[in-house]
């Protein structure tokens, strides 16, 4: 016989999410919607700071702007210009306020061209060097954009609500390569030095923008038309293989999960020394910590890196091509690439190792519900949005779309997840939008189940006994 008590969720004695500080946050109002960002960079590698213009492409909501204000945060701004006219600016440090010279008229887009330097970068672009203690470290450069921090190396207006296509043209002494998001359309050399030119035709945020530099041993692959390279510092070609190797393989298989063929010109994946994070889906350029590369003997028990792989190719539908609006969103996304891991699990270790999989993501969640704080997976009050980047959007969001597909069954929550990337493809989702099309695929409302498990927090907690 089974006794089964459903207990009460919200209890006092969970802490708070919220940290002093913590406020409402809002997408700020657009003046427009950008079309194009166009980087043309100088990187003066070796004192570590460079120059450059930003192009932003923007096509005004209305008539009659006269004030702009962009996210421009540590950078030097030393002109900023529309045409052939210089703008006046004013720039505190953190934004970029310029007023136009000539009024907005609706539809009529306009180009500012940023020029400015960086001397010192902190955040955003970052260069790594050897230093006395790590002699062995690579020359390198690398960015990292998520959440806020493509402003400390573009001026920009800096949330993911803005799509627009963008291209990056930098200049690196010759023995250096330059890799970015979507396509290589020229390479050249001028005197020392070699210019690298790469296009992004489809629209994305800028968070997703990235830039690598540096020295690396590149493995050619490719996927169904598509080139697939795997980039890692010289001499690890052999590791880089062994641990990004089936890659193909998964982009088969999440084209075939997500209804939707891999959207972008190339893949390529980057292995980076000193990396903040484990991997970051720049659309269609990864960037992935070098501690993934697996030798011989590590990759023997270790599918770790495997998942990591995954984790970020997913995200090139989840995320990159379906695009959050909303940082408090941000579960949308992650929850479905960590439940790429266990879909990806299951595909080549079985149904078995996948449950195990799973369950282990659960216990992440409630070991953080139970000694850090309970949330909803959405919400919009928090100090800084890398705070939600926890256990609460990553594992719980997972264990969410898992327990959706059992309650859809699986034909219809494929058919809900094919509908969702095939009906906002190339532009924003929020949480509601994931509502609306499971409501109109299937015709099921789980708006009782997202109010219980994604708009408020904690979980059913049973406290089960027996006799007999
Ligand atoms: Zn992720």
């Amino acid at each position: 016989m089974l006794n089964v008590y459903a207990l009460d969720t919200e209890t006092p004695k969970h802490k708070s999410f919220e940290l002093p500080g913590a406020h409402p946050h809002y997408t700020p109002d657009r003046p427009g919607q950008v079309e194009h960002i166009a980087l043309d960079l100088l990187l003066d590698i070796s004192n570590q700071r460079y120059t450059g213009t930003c192009r932003i492409r923007l096509n005004p909501v209305r008539n009659g702007i006269t004030y702009l204000t962009l996210d421009a945060v540590t950078l030097q701004i030393e002109s900023v210009m529309v045409g052939n006219l210089a703008q006046t600016f004013d720039h505190d440090g953190e934004q970029l306020h310029i007023t136009l010279s000539q009024p907005t008229v609706a539809g009529q887009s306009i180009e500012l061209a940023i020029a400015y330097r960086s001397d010192t970068p902190q955040r955003g672009l970052y260069f790594v060097a050897p230093t006395e203690h790590q002699p062995n470290k690579p020359i390198l450069v690398w960015t990292q954009g998520e959440d806020e921090d493509s402003r400390y190396w573009f001026p920009c207006f800096d949330y993911p609500g803005q799509l627009s296509t963008s291209e990056i043209r930098v200049r690196v002494p010759k023995q250096y390569q330059a890799i970015s998001n979507g396509e290589l359309v020229e390479t050249l050399e001028a005197e020392n030095d070699k210019i690298f030119h790469w296009v992004q035709k489809q629209v994305h945020p800028t968070y997703l923008m990235t830039l690598v530099v540096g020295e690396f041993d590149e493995i050619c692959d490719e996927w169904d038309g598509i080139p697939v390279t795997y980039y890692a510092q010289r001499g690890r070609q052999a590791d880089a293989q062994r641990t990004m190797g089936k890659t193909p393989a998964m982009l088969e298989f999440f084209s075939d999960r997500f209804g939707y063929r891999y959207a972008f010109p190339k893949y390529a994946q980057v292995c980076v020394t000193d990396f903040t994070f484990g991997g970051m889906e720049n659309t269609s350029c990864t960037l992935l910590t070098d501690r993934c590369l697996l030798d011989e003997r590590a990759a023997l028990d270790n599918t770790n890196s495997e998942m990591l792989v995954a984790h970020e190719l997913a995200h090139q539908w989840f995320g990159d091509l379906l695009v959050i609006n909303h940082w408090s969103h941000a579960w949308v996304k992650e929850g479905m690439a960590t439940y790429s891991e266990v879909l990806w699990t299951d595909n080549q270790y079985g149904a078995e190792e996948a449950a195990y999989y799973r369950l282990g993501e659960m216990r992440s969640y409630l070991s953080e519900d139970k000694t850090r704080y309970r949330r909803p997976m959405v919400t919009h009050v928090y100090r800084a949005p890398i705070e939600l980047y926890d256990r609460h959007i990553y594992e719980k969001g997972a264990c969410v779309y898992h327990m959706i597909r059992t309650e859809l069954g699986d034909e219809l929550f494929w058919q809900a997840i094919h509908g969702f990337v095939n009906k906002f493809a190339h532009t924003t989702v929020e949480t509601l939008d994931l509502i609306r099309t499971i409501e109109a695929t299937t015709g099921r409302n789980l708006r009782f189940l997202f109010d219980q498990y994604v708009y408020r927090g904690g979980h059913p907690d049973f406290k089960v006994t027996y006799r007999w």
